[in-house]
């Protein structure tokens, strides 16, 4: 990916935001287990971080994809990897199908504020009975003269005691039940309508500085225009919009193992055992030099899907191999950082076993692996749905 001087005061000032505005507060909205979304993502609107790839009509960027690349390099080296995934939430989770089949009306109202960052949203798909198939859900919109009238409960919604809207996706078709693909629409949900409330805060083993919530829906109206795009189409919206997500988390990923290897190194050149600097060992050398290899190897696959993407190309099937392979990958550098580090490995006072907890996710949100290797067997025809 070749990057411009363009791209280059870009990253200057998104690292300088990461390193004044994110990193020295880390510590206490970890502890708190929420960020001030808000207020950081009006600091992220003024540099233009995100709206980046979207039309400048509604306050984007109109920058290409290699952008979108670049910012999560940089958002990498956040010291908590649950920032970053609040901030792709905003940017590239739960924006993208607005933009692209939005109503003018609904990107003016919605869209623009949220690229300036005066308003915090979340994507709404999972449900406490049903992650991983997403034609699985139950939440249903049943129309209602010109309003939808909304029940329903949705799981592990990021940003979700912080936003001010959701981007719902719902049964708005009678005849759809769960399992079916068909009938579903995106709906944005304002989050102060009557009858929708956090269930509540969920408590987790990682990325703790970004609030996890359950939602409940019990009645809540909205006006039928508040469909994004053509009513039924929700369901492949999303996976449209997923590939946006899976990307982007990957591009993250990929930022922090880069980051956890050189801060591994430099400890273990640091730490001396046996009279000579642990990095002397050969055995340690070999196995930061394999992983190093591996992350090369798979930022470079990254790298060329997002060109493909950038000219507009269909990434389905890259989108899915990036997630399923910076999942596996983030998971065996953490494991590694921590061996590597000792003691120091386990104890919360290091960087480390913060990174072994937040690594985890990858493997998991926004599809887990095995529904990655799942669309694979499909392409390849080994299965049929
Ligand atoms: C921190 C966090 C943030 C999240 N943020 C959001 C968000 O903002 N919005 C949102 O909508 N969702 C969000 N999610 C939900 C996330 O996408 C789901 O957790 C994920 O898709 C898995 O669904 P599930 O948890 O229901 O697991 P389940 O569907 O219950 O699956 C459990 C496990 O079974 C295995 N499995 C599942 N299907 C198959 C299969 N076909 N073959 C073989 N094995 C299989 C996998 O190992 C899987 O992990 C978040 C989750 C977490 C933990």
């Amino acid at each position: 990916m070749k990057f411009t001087e363009e791209h280059e005061a870009f990253r200057q000032a998104v690292r300088r935001l990461v390193e004044e505005e994110i990193n020295p507060h880390v510590n206490e909205w970890e502890e708190a287990g929420i960020f001030p979304a808000h207020d950081l993502f009006a600091k992220l609107g003024a540099i233009g971080a995100i709206g980046l790839e979207y039309d400048p009509e509604f306050g984007g960027g109109g920058a290409d994809h290699s952008f979108t690349y670049v910012l999560a390099q940089e958002l990498g080296r956040c010291d908590a990897a649950g920032i970053p995934m609040a901030i792709a939430v905003q940017c590239s989770m739960a924006t993208p199908a607005l933009a692209r089949y939005g109503s003018e009306e609904l990107k003016r109202q919605w869209l623009e504020p949220t690229l300036r960052g005066e308003m915090v949203c979340s994507i709404a798909v999972s449900e406490p009975d049903a992650g991983s198939d997403v034609a699985g859900i139950s939440t249903r919109a049943v129309r209602d003269g010109d309003d939808l009238v909304i029940t329903g409960r949705k799981m592990w919604i990021t940003n979700g005691t912080q936003a001010d809207w959701i981007c719902l996706l719902a049964r708005t078709d009678d005849a759809s039940k769960p399992g079916d693909y068909h009938g579903m629409s995106l709906i944005i949900v304002p989050t102060d309508s009557p009858g929708f409330s956090v269930g509540r805060k969920i408590d987790k083993m990682g990325n703790r500085s970004s609030d996890t919530a359950e939602l409940i829906l019990d009645g809540v109206r909205v006006p039928a225009t508040n469909v994004i795009g053509e009513p039924g189409r929700g369901f492949q919206q999303q996976m449209n919009q997923f590939q946006d997500e899976r990307l982007v988390g990957a591009y993250l990923a990929i930022a922090g193992t880069r980051r956890a290897l050189d801060r591994t190194k430099e400890y273990l050149q640091d730490r001396s055992a046996f009279g000579k600097p642990l990095l002397a060992n050969q055995h340690l050398q070999y196995r930061l030099a394999e992983l190093y290899a591996e992350v090369d190897i798979v930022d470079g696959f990254l790298q060329h899907t997002a060109e493909r993407f950038t000219a507009g190309e269909d990434v389905t099937r890259e989108a899915t191999v990036a997630k399923l392979k910076v999942g596996r990958l983030a998971r065996e550098v953490a494991d590694t950082c921590v061996q590597f580090h000792g003691g120091m490995g386990y104890a919360e006072e290091m960087w480390v076993a913060r990174y072994y907890r937040d690594a985890r996710l990858v493997s998991i949100g926004g599809g887990a692996d095995e529904v990655m290797l799942r669309i694979i067997t499909l392409m390849e025809g080994m299965t049929k749905r």
